[in-house]
C-alpha cells in the first residue's frame, strides 16, 4: 500500500531519491513466512520504513543528496539500517535531503527539492525533508533521519510530525555520512511519540563500530512513551521556558500555539518556569564556525579516487590535484563549497585559536546554561523553529536568513543532549503544522518521550 501511495504521489512530493519496489516486497514476503512459521516477531516487523539518504545502504544508492556520490552503491548497510532490517522492518527507498546534511529546505539537494506535503510551494523543512514529507504524506508510517543542528526536528515541526535528536552517542553513526561527527546523531522521524519510541528502541544502543558510541544500557522508549499516556502524568513536572528561544524574530502563529501550549500544560499540573541561557545567542555564530571546520576536514575524502564521480579538467595536463579540483567543481554544490572554504579557512594556521578554539569555548558555556537550566526545571520547551514552512526561493539568496531558521536547534546539538519536535496545532495566519520542541539532559531520552507523549 505504501509502495502504491509513492506511486501515486511521490512525484508531487518528491520525497523519495530511490525507491525500493520489488526489494520491498521482497523483504515483506520474508518476513510474512516467518511469521507464519510461528516465529515471535519484534513490535515493528514488517512495517515499512523510508531511510534518509545519507544513511549507506548496502542494497541501494546513497548520495547524501550529492551529485558526487551519484550511483553509488556502498558496500556496507549503517548500524541503523542493519538494526532496523534485523528487527524485520521494510525499507523501501531513500529520502532526499540538503546536499551532505547542509540546509533548511531541502532546495540544496542536487536532485531538486522536496515539496511540504501542506503546501506543494513550500519548504518540507532540512536537511531531512524528503524523510518528513514521505511520513506526513503518508508514504511511509516511519523514516529515519539524521539531526547535526535540526535536520530531524525542523522538518519535523513544519510538516506536522514528530522528530528525535537523540543523546549524542545514544545511537551509532557508523555508516551516517559524516557532516560535523561532534554534532551529528540519527534519529526517528514519525507521526505519533510512541512510534518514534519503538523506532529508537530498535536502533539505540551500543556500537563498537562507532568510537563516540556510549556504553550506557537504556531504559525502553517504548515504556516511557506509555507511561506518559497516563493520567497525571504532567504533574508536577517542572517545565523551563527558555526566554532566549522565543519572541523576537519568531512568526506571531507560532509564538501564539507556544503560549497556548504553555497554558494547558499548566492546568495539567505541570509548574511552568521561565529560564535564562545568555549564552544561546552565540549558537548559531559557534555552530557555523564548528560545523563547517568539521565538514571540510570529513568531505575531504571525496577526492575522486575513493568515491562516487571522477570529471577531467577541460583541457591541461591530468594532474591528481587537477583531476580533483575539477571533480569537487563539478560534484558539489554552491552550499556545500560555501561551507568547505569556510571550514579550511577557520582551521588554517594562526586561525585556529581565534575560531575554532572560540567557537568550542562558546559551546562550554553553552553547555553550562543548560546545566544551570536543568539544576532548576526537568524538561526545556520552546517553538522548534521560528517560522512555519517558507516558501521555496524565499531564503535563497541569502544564507544568514537560512542559517537562522535553526536558532532554536542547534543548542542541543552543541550541548549533545537530546531533543523532540512534536506538533502543537496550525498557525492561525497560514494554516500550517508548528511545532513544540522539546529538550532533557544528556541520556534522559526516556523523559522525553514520556513527557513528549502525555503533552500529545
Ligand atoms: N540546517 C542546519 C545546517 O544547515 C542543520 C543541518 C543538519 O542538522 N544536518 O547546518
Amino acid at each position: 500500500a505504501h509502495l502504491d501511495r509513492i506511486d501515486a504521489i511521490d512525484t508531487g512530493v518528491h520525497a523519495f531519491l530511490h525507491v525500493a519496489g520489488e526489494a520491498a516486497l521482497a523483504a515483506a514476503a520474508r518476513i510474512d513466512a516467518r511469521r507464519a512459521a510461528g516465529e515471535v516477531l519484534g513490535p515493528l516487523a514488517g512495517v515499512p520504513i523510508a531511510i534518509k539518504d545519507v544513511l549507506a545502504t548496502i542494497d541501494m544508492p546513497s548520495t547524501a543528496g550529492s551529485k558526487i556520490l551519484e550511483g553509488w552503491i556502498p558496500p556496507y548497510d549503517a548500524t541503523v539500517v542493519r538494526r532496523v532490517r534485523d528487527a524485520g522492518l521494510i525499507p523501501l527507498g531513500k529520502t532526499n535531503m540538503d546536499e551532505f546534511a547542509m540546509g533548511s529546505s531541502t532546495e540544496f539537494s542536487a536532485y531538486g527539492p522536496t515539496h511540504n506535503p501542506w503546501d506543494f510551494d513550500r519548504i518540507p523543512g532540512g536537511s531531512g525533508g524528503g524523510s518528513a514529507a514521505a511520513v506526513s504524506s503518508f508514504e511511509a508510517p516511519l523514516a529515519l533521519g539524521s539531526d547535526t543542528g535540526g535536520s530531524i526536528r525542523q522538518p519535523a515541526a513544519v510538516t506536522g510530525s514528530v522528530g528525535v535528536k537523540p543523546t549524542y552517542g545514544g545511537v551509532s553513526r557508523y555508516g551516517s555520512i559524516a557532516l560535523a561527527s561532534s554534532l551529528d546523531q540519527v534519529g526517528p522521524v514519525t507521526r505519533t511519540v510512541l512510534d518514534a519510541a519503538l523506532l529508537h528502541d530498535v536502533i539505540g544502543g551500543h556500537d563498537p563500530l562507532d568510537s563516540t558510541s556510549l556504553t550506557d544500557t537504556w531504559p525502553s522508549m517504548a515504556a516511557a512513551a506509555r507511561a506518559g499516556l497516563a493520567d497525571g502524568a504532567l504533574k508536577g513536572v517542572r517545565v523551563g521556558v527558555v526566554t532566549e528561544l522565543n519572541g523576537d524574530g519568531f512568526q506571531s502563529g507560532v509564538s501564539q500555539r507556544f503560549t497556548e501550549t504553555l497554558a494547558l500544560l499548566a492546568a495539567a499540573g505541570a509548574e511552568i518556569v521561565e529560564v535564562s541561557a545568555p549564552n544561546f545567542e552565540y549558537a548559531i555564530a559557534a555552530y557555523y564556525l564548528i560545523l563547517p571546520a568539521e565538514a571540510s576536514s570529513n568531505l575531504a575524502r571525496f577526492d575522486s579516487v575513493r568515491f562516487g564521480i571522477r570529471v577531467n579538467p577541460e583541457d591541461g595536463p591530468l594532474t591528481s590535484e587537477r583531476v580533483m579540483a575539477a571533480t569537487r567543481d563539478a560534484g558539489f554544490g554552491p552550499e556545500v563549497k560555501r561551507r568547505i572554504i569556510l571550514g579550511t579557512y577557520a582551521l588554517s594556521a594562526g586561525y585556529y585559536d581565534a575560531y575554532y578554539g572560540s567557537a568550542q569555548k562558546v559551546r562550554t558555556l553553552i553547555q553550562r546554561d543548560f546545566e544551570a537550566a536543568f539544576a532548576k526545571v526537568d524538561v526545556l520547551v520552546s517553538p522548534s523553529a521560528p517560522t512555519t514552512a517558507f516558501k521555496f526561493g524565499e531564503k535563497m539568496a541569502d544564507p544568514m536568513a537560512m542559517y537562522l531558521n535553526d536558532v532554536t536547534t542547534i543548542p542541543a546539538n552543541l550541548a549533545g543532549i537530546p531533543g523532540m519536535s512534536l506538533p502543537m496545532g496550525l498557525a492561525p495566519e497560514d494554516g500550517l503544522p508548528v511545532g513544540l520542541q522539546i529538550m532533557a539532559p544528556a541520556k534522559m531520552d526516556a523523559r522525553l518521550y514520556s513527557f513528549g507523549a502525555a503533552v500529545e
